[in-house]
């Protein structure tokens, strides 16, 4: 059981340092605010950029 609980949490911390070293995927919309953006970006503006930094780095 505890080795069972064990890589339980090894788990869990690769996947929130996958998480955090992992950069935003482009959608084609603003991750932030949904708003449709060109393929390629992520965010309709850097204050949008910005905000969902903050929101994410937040853990
Ligand atoms: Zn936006």
């Amino acid at each position: 059981m505890t080795q069972a609980r064990e890589q339980f949490v090894e788990l869990e911390n690769r996947y929130k340092s996958h998480r955090t070293t992992t950069t935003a995927t482009a959608t084609g919309e603003c991750l932030f605010c949904e708003t449709p953006v060109e393929p390629s970006r992520r965010w309709c503006n850097a204050q949008c950029r910005d905000d969902w930094q903050l929101v994410n780095q937040e853990d």
